[in-house]
């Protein structure tokens, strides 16, 4: 047969050519993106892609990348903007998507050793390199996964056969987590069969962070009532207000009462490469399983979390399957395959997105742009509070900052700061999310992206201040 005659296997002169589109397509997008506004609430939220349906015959990549642009690009948040600071900022490396397309067109069957021994080494050595960060053993394992939802739930899944949790056990059997700890974890419960395990929720100290003492009388009065405590979830970095909890403090009460420790660090994790980070993170490494996401502390693009566990044995136990298709693949055992660490089998080759930005740049452009993301908080955390209206209840642990406005007598503060971030949303040059703190309406500053520097701040509180003040204003007017 003739090559044409194979439409899926474009040749080289059509490769480049397409390639060429999507590279200018690409390099103007990072050009304007300085300039692009950080939301845009589009009213028809990419419907357009509906009315191009799939056809029998080929497509032009212009017209491809015009409905990208359009449809998919512009509705919504520009994650990849240095103004996105909402919920925790992701990143986008542009080295990470060359990794990416790389990983992409050689197609290496990354979830088995047998099959791509190098593929499974970089992996591997990529969560050795994260576990000597937090102080890990050199026998821990670890799996590359989508995102930190997916490791949490590894790790859950791990922990409840590790304390021999049998499902007759499960209303008994207690679980240990403050109101702060992510909502993927009360999922990753659910999904593992845990969902009717009681949750006890501890009490906080005022800057939101676990109270030991609280923890060690429950356990007690768990244990005493016939109940049976297994497992302990501390934060290293909440969502809400970034709040480390007292991690030996904790892992103390865990040791003593053989519960699993389980350190959420999916935000605050790679805060370990920032000298003044590692400090507050001390006591993450007498965890038993640690998560934390790299398409969120390592500036990657979405797509790539980490779970670390200190029994690999268990872990094993846990997610290894043996088929006989897969009998080709039991001899080769120098290096544990990702396949026997996860739900996984087939998998995206996710650990050349990171492994290629860490070579291209260097460690030390990921420790400079952490320990710039929590001077920045610190400055923003400052200029917030030199300005009378804003009330400020924390000082930031790491790089979320948490404050609102507090308007002119006879307005209403939890209405008015909620109007005050849809008017932030609706002008778009940054993006900010709020919480609520005990029924207390808050906004929050996430910086997290390596585009955000102090313009990206000035330009918040600047937008903050002239909403607010126009709010103010119309009120006025309206009385
Ligand atoms: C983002 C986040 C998660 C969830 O991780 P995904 O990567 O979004 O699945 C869990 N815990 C914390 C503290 C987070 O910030």
């Amino acid at each position: 047969m003739h090559p044409s005659s194979y439409p899926l296997e474009p040749n080289e002169a059509d490769r480049l050519q397409v390639q060429q589109a999507v590279e200018t397509y690409v390099q103007s997008f990072l050009r304007q993106l300085p300039s692009l506004p950080a939301f845009i609430a589009s009213p028809v939220k990419g419907a357009g892609l509906l009315e191009s349906p799939f056809e029998e015959h080929p497509g032009h990549i212009e017209e491809a990348l015009r409905l990208l642009q359009t449809e998919v690009n512009e509705p919504g948040i520009t994650a990849a903007s240095g103004g996105h600071l909402g919920y925790i900022p992701g990143g986008g490396l542009y080295y990470s998507g060359l990794g990416d397309y790389l990983a992409a067109v050689t197609n290496k069957y990354a979830g088995i050793f047998f099959a791509a021994p190098g593929a499974v080494r970089m992996e591997n050595m990529l969560l050795r390199w994260m576990a000597g960060m937090i102080g890990f053993p050199a026998q821990a394992v670890g799996n590359l996964t989508s995102g930190g939802s997916i490791a949490t739930l590894i790790a859950l899944a791990t922990a409840r056969d590790a304390q021999g949790i049998k499902s007759r056990q499960i209303p008994d059997a207690v679980v240990y987590l403050t109101e702060h700890a992510h909502h993927c974890l009360d999922k990753a419960l659910r999904i593992a069969g845990l969902g009717e395990c009681p949750l006890r929720y501890v009490a906080m100290d005022t800057q939101y962070r676990m109270d030991p003492k609280a923890l060690e009388k429950a356990v007690i009065a768990d244990k005493a009532a016939g109940l049976t405590p297994w497992l302990v979830i501390a934060s290293a970095g909440t969502t809400d207000v970034g709040a480390i909890d007292p991690l030996p403090a904790l892992a103390q009460i865990a040791r003593q009462h053989r519960l699993w420790f389980h350190v959420d660090a999916a935000y605050g994790g790679f805060f370990a490469l920032a000298a003044s980070g590692k400090e507050k993170l001390t006591g993450i490494e007498a965890a038993d399983s640690v998560v934390m996401d790299p398409h969120k502390g390592l500036f990657i693009p979405y797509g790539l979390g980490a779970v670390l566990i200190k029994n690999a044995e268990q872990t094993a136990a846990t997610h290894h399957y043996q088929a006989n298709y897969m009998q080709d693949a039991l001899s080769a055992t120098q290096e544990l395959s990702p396949a026997d660490l996860s739900p996984e089998l087939s998998k995206h080759f996710r650990g050349l997105r990171l492994w290629l930005p860490l070579k291209l740049h260097g460690v030390a452009a990921f420790r400079e742009a952490l320990e710039e993301k929590l001077t920045l908080a610190q400055y923003a955390y400052d200029q917030l509070r030199q300005h009378p209206a804003f009330e400020v209840p924390v000082a930031p642990e790491l790089s979320v900052v948490i404050f609102r406005y507090l308007p002119a007598a006879g307005l209403e503060a939890n209405e008015f700061n909620q109007n005050l971030i849809k008017a932030v949303q609706s002008d778009g040059r940054v993006f900010l999310s709020s919480t609520l703190l005990n029924g207390v309406f808050m906004l929050r500053l996430a910086i997290l992206s390596f585009r955000t520097h102090q313009d990206t701040i000035d330009l918040a509180l600047e937008i903050l201040l002239e909403k607010a003040q126009q709010l103010e204003q119309s009120h006025k007017e309206e009385k």
